[in-house]
């Protein structure tokens, strides 16, 4: 496939832009791999094992939001230069926000982080397949990979539903990983909703 680059404003970063859509084996397992790890390591080589760190950071999130009494859905987001630039979980109940998905919380503290209102060349980590509010705040950030771990038949907007970034009116696809700490991520939504009912 033949991708457009693309420079936009606020940033250094030359961006791949047009509907990218990749999969990675669903259930792919997530590695005990501590980020500083892959600085190590020659370039080609680094990725696979960044993402499953990070993921493994987005399920601790994941895993607070239950604590606090949230749906348990953590993300992550890592800046260019492979730095956590913020991590959450969900916060809709105590913020009273309906919007206060994980995703969302990581695009308002990323982009004040940058001072720009677009996150070129970030990745975003998420444990649940996002909605269809998060996929359009992610193509509007220009967010340049998307990883997530659940798939999300009921609320995704991704694989499922409005399908944000395969719509015409999308502006922006990011490269789309899915099933990565799948299997943690729908057991700990799995056993939230069973104590619930
Ligand atoms: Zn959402």
């Amino acid at each position: 496939m033949r991708r457009r680059s693309q420079r936009l404003p606020c940033s250094d970063f030359e961006v791949l832009d047009g509907p990218i859509f990749k999969r990675l084996s669903r259930g792919t397992p997530i590695l005990k791999m501590q980020p500083s790890l892959d600085k190590s390591r020659p370039s080609g080589h680094g990725r696979p094992m960044a993402f499953e760190s990070f993921m493994e950071i987005a399920l601790d999130e994941a895993r607070k939001a239950t604590s606090r009494g949230e749906v348990p859905v953590g993300a992550v987001l890592v800046g260019p230069d492979r730095q956590v630039l913020a991590h959450a979980g969900n916060r809709t109940r105590e913020l009273s926000d309906p919007t206060a998905h994980a995703e969302m919380l990581v695009i308002r503290e990323g982009t004040v982080a940058l001072a720009c209102e677009r996150l070129l060349g970030c990745d975003l980590y998420v444990t649940l397949e996002p909605c269809a509010m998060c996929a359009a705040a992610i193509a509007a950030a220009r967010v340049a990979r998307l990883y997530y771990g659940a798939s999300d038949p009921k609320s995704g907007g991704v694989a499922h539903g409005a399908r944000i970034f395969s719509h015409p009116q999308s502006h922006h696809s990011p490269e789309v990983y899915d099933g990565i700490a799948g299997a943690e991520a729908a057991t700990l939504l799995r056993e939230f909703f069973e104590i619930r009912r």
